[in-house]
């Protein structure tokens, strides 16, 4: 499997999908890097996982 690059911190993704500025409990994905799905081949590239903006969530409080 090729390594995810990670996104830049002004990449479009990041102000639409915040919380890849925190790892996903989820898939395990690192910050700035996308959510995978389950079968961890295909990035999401409209969403994250529940739990990661959650965790994002928590970081920001
Ligand atoms: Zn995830």
């Amino acid at each position: 499997m090729p390594e995810p690059t990670p996104l830049a911190d002004d990449h479009p993704m990041m102000s639409r999908l915040p919380a890849l500025a925190v790892a996903c409990p989820t898939c395990g994905s690192e910050p700035n890097i996308l959510c995978a799905s389950h079968s961890g081949t295909r990035p999401r590239f409209h969403d994250v996982h529940q739990a990661r903006t959650a965790a994002h969530q928590e970081q920001t409080r």
